[in-house]
């Protein structure tokens, strides 16, 4: 049986994106292949917040995720990549998650609730143990999935051909596949031509809806957006593309996200927030 190794798997609302506001259980794997420590830095200063906690960690170990400090700069789900932590992320088997998952919904039912396998990064090597968790009899009435990712990430021939099967087989034949993908610009610190891969995308649309979502602090930021977009479009990517603000915590979300919601709208853009910040403070678990 296949396993995987999850950082997190709660249950809450969708804040961000084109299920922004669904009931949804996240499933929060291990592993990403960024770092994005320039998030909430200013241009070419990489956030050294996470290897601080990794310090702190070393003297005093955490003993749970939950206790582990938000971060105000860098990558807000760092726990979930950074090595120091990877103790506090267990390997289970598809029966551990999907037993889980039916503990934590309402009624023990998928009802309207959509699945979000997020990261770190999802589409690493773990796209080998999708089709065990998603084949499982419990698993038979989730009918919506997103894969939220950075977007670098082939889909291997084995699992696209898995997606691709479900148009013919019931009861999946009804199932709707999302890729929401946070293509990562250069104020996450991430290099262009690692992050911006516009044929790796548009091979998403091949099997699911696929959307952009550019998370923005600055005009020069939204610059980037612009040519960024214009390089999916040559590819020939025709799916939606939303601006989100930048801001884990919600002194920083609070700053810009009307000014983005303002640049959205005057570019034709759709505007997404981040519900998690206001409504959760973005604490572990939501
Ligand atoms: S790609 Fe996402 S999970 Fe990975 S480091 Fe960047 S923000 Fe964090």
């Amino acid at each position: 049986m296949s396993k995987i190794k999850i950082a997190e798997l709660f249950y809450s609302i969708q804040g961000e994106g084109r299920y922004m506001g669904v009931p949804s259980v996240f499933l929060r794997t291990f592993g990403c292949n960024f770092r994005c420590a320039g998030f909430g830095m200013p241009r070419g200063e990489l956030s050294k917040e996470a290897d601080d906690i990794a310090v702190m960690n070393a003297m005093h170990p955490f003993q749970k995720y939950e206790e582990l400090p938000l971060v105000s700069t860098g990558c807000d789900s760092y726990a979930s990549w950074h090595p120091d932590f990877k103790n506090l992320s267990p390997m289970l088997t598809s029966d551990a998650i999907v037993e889980r998952t039916m503990e934590i919904l309402p009624n023990n039912e998928w009802g309207t609730a959509h699945l979000v396998i997020t990261g770190g990064e999802p589409l690493l090597g773990w796209q080998r143990a999708y089709p065990d968790l998603l084949n499982h009899p419990k698993m038979g009435k989730l009918k919506e999935i997103t894969f939220e990712t950075n977007g670098t990430q082939k889909l291997t021939p084995e699992f696209k051909q898995y997606l691709k099967q479900w148009a013919q087989n019931p009861p999946f034949a009804s199932r709707e596949i999302t890729f929401s993908v946070s293509a990562k610009l250069p104020c996450s610190g991430e290099k262009w031509e690692e992050a911006i891969l516009p044929e790796v995308v548009c091979e998403y649309e091949e099997v699911g809806t696929a959307y952009l979502k550019f998370v923005i602090a600055t005009e020069e930021d939204f610059e980037d957006a612009k040519r960024a977009v214009i390089e999916y479009r040559k590819a020939g990517f025709t799916g939606h593309v939303y601006l989100m603000p930048v801001g884990g915590v919600e002194s920083v979300y609070a700053l810009n996200n009307r000014r983005v919601a303002d640049l959205a709208m005057k570019n034709g853009l759709r505007y997404s927030d981040r519900l998690q910040v206001p409504l959760f403070k973005n604490e572990w678990g939501t």
